[in-house]
């Protein structure tokens, strides 16, 4: 059983709660329990070009955040996940995964077998590349078809 774990969500409500759920049945019950999403910069239009920097840019990534904060607090919600272990974050998704997790001492990171959007949900990319270097356990808690 872990006592402080960091749980990586998309934002797509059903797999998210999905992943919740099933991370109740591995850790105490008076775990901390971390929640993560990683807002990438290629959803978010042209900051994938690093020499575009204009206020457009910071303006769409402050607006991103903002929503995936809003979704990610909804999500949490019948958890009782307090807000201040929501983190939204900007970057290369498991990238801020390791470091969240090393920087809030958490014994494990969990994580869905795939998400559900596009290209992504055949090569379940995120999952690949969080268990390669992590810095502590990765749980792969496989999201049944019928769960989003
Ligand atoms: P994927 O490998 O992209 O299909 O996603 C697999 C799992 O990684 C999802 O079920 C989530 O647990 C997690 N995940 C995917 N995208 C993100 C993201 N942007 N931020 C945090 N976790 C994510």
């Amino acid at each position: 059983m872990f006592n402080n774990v960091l749980v990586a969500v998309d934002l797509i409500m059903e797999p998210a709660r999905f992943v919740l759920d099933k991370t109740r049945e591995f850790v105490d019950a008076d775990a901390t329990i971390h929640v993560i999403h990683v807002v990438e910069p290629q959803y978010v239009q042209y900051s994938f070009d690093p020499t575009f920097t204009g206020s457009l840019t910071r303006s769409l990534e402050r607006d991103a955040l903002e929503g995936a904060a809003q979704r990610v607090a909804e999500i949490c919600e019948p958890y009782a996940i307090p807000s201040e272990l929501q983190h939204v974050i900007l970057g290369r998704a498991a990238d801020r995964i390791h470091e969240a997790a090393t920087e809030h001492g958490c014994q494990a990171i969990i994580i869905g077998s795939h998400s559900q959007h596009g290209w992504r949900r055949l090569l379940g990319s995120t999952a690949n590349a969080v268990l390669h270097g992590a810095p502590v356990d990765v749980v792969v808690v496989r999201i049944p078809k019928d769960a989003g």
